[in-house]
């Protein structure tokens, strides 16, 4: 099981749609994101490096969390914005 010394993630608050782990401490920007760090099934699951996972971390004035990455039609846009 996935467990750090340490969340390297934290927020002030949880706000919005933003959910922690009880497993390991990780703070998600959504349930999706949540439910992708958490392998096997029923009483069996596990927490899963969030990195591992495919998962990046955000940041807002609040704090950090993990998020999916920006999807690739996103990147692309970002790109020819910047
Ligand atoms: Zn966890």
């Amino acid at each position: 099981m996935y467990r750090p010394d340490k969340p390297q993630t934290a927020v002030a608050r949880l706000t919005g749609r933003l959910a922690q782990c009880a497993g390991c401490g990780a703070v998600f920007s959504s349930t999706s994101a949540f439910d992708q760090h958490r392998h096997g099934r029923a009483r069996t699951r596990v927490c899963q490096d969030p990195a591992a996972s495919g998962l990046v971390i955000g940041e807002r004035n609040t704090g950090t969390f993990w998020k999916h990455p920006p999807s690739a039609r996103l990147r692309t846009h970002l790109q020819h914005v910047a």
